[in-house]
């Protein structure tokens, strides 16, 4: 559980240093399958302050099992993600400016180029707006059944990661330093969407044979970018 604690911390204090997060929003949890529970950061303790032990152990029906802080207020949306889909390790949400400002607009971060398809395999879609029943309910929940909703049959770690209506994004991988890097890069292609808007409105999305070509040469069976494992 250490180990977890550990990069579950530093995936949280990386987050910062990527420009990602401003004061204490922004969340990273990864979860232990063996043992059926999440770590997650601690809800409102500043970057500055925090340590890996104040990662809070957290089982998958919500109770907290370690830790002497209450979890990230946004933890039933990462559980609820953990429960269905048994590929994803771990999950990362953050308000970051450009991903923000298109969930803000209600837009799907188009696919226009290949830095987005080496790690989105289309658009990164945006979900429906939450009803009030879905607010006044189990709000975080219902973030994350939103979220499910979208992602539809699609494979979770061929679009790892989503817009929540005027919200902002939650990205994950098969680990909390995949889900990271996920985040990191759906803020850099959500800022170049909005520039590339800006030089040519009328520019189309990726041509299939491009997308496909990167993404599949560095993701599934055929995958050749990179060093092998
Ligand atoms: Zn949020």
């Amino acid at each position: 559980m250490w180990q977890l604690k550990q990069q579950v911390y530093e995936a949280n204090m990386a987050l910062p240093l990527h420009g990602l997060v401003t004061f204490t929003w922004g969340n990273v949890s990864a979860i232990d399958r063996d043992r059926g529970c999440i770590v997650i950061k601690p809800s409102g303790v500043a970057y500055e302050q925090m340590a890996a032990d104040d990662m809070v152990v957290v089982s998958l029906s919500g109770e907290v099992i370690e830790g002497r802080y209450r979890p990230s207020s946004d933890t039933a949306t990462h559980l609820a993600l953990y429960q269905r889909y048994s590929d994803i390790g771990g999950v990362v949400h953050t308000h970051s400016t450009h991903a923000t400002a298109w969930a803000q607009a209600g837009r799907s971060i188009p696919a226009l180029g290949t830095t987005h398809a080496d790690y989105f395999f289309g658009d990164i879609p945006c979900t429906r707006p939450l009803t009030s029943a879905e607010v006044a309910g189990e709000y975080e929940l219902n973030t994350g059944r939103v979220i499910i909703e979208t992602i539809g049959q699609a494979n979770p770690l061929h679009t790892p990661g989503v817009l929540v209506y005027q919200h902002g994004p939650f990205a994950w991988g098969e680990d909390a330093g995949q889900a990271l890097h996920n985040a990191v890069v759906m803020e850099e292609v959500a800022r170049m969407a909005w520039i590339t808007g800006e030089i040519n409105p009328k520019q189309k999305v990726i041509d299939d044979y491009l997308m496909n070509k990167h993404f599949h040469r560095k993701h599934g069976p055929g995958a050749y970018y990179g060093q092998p494992k």
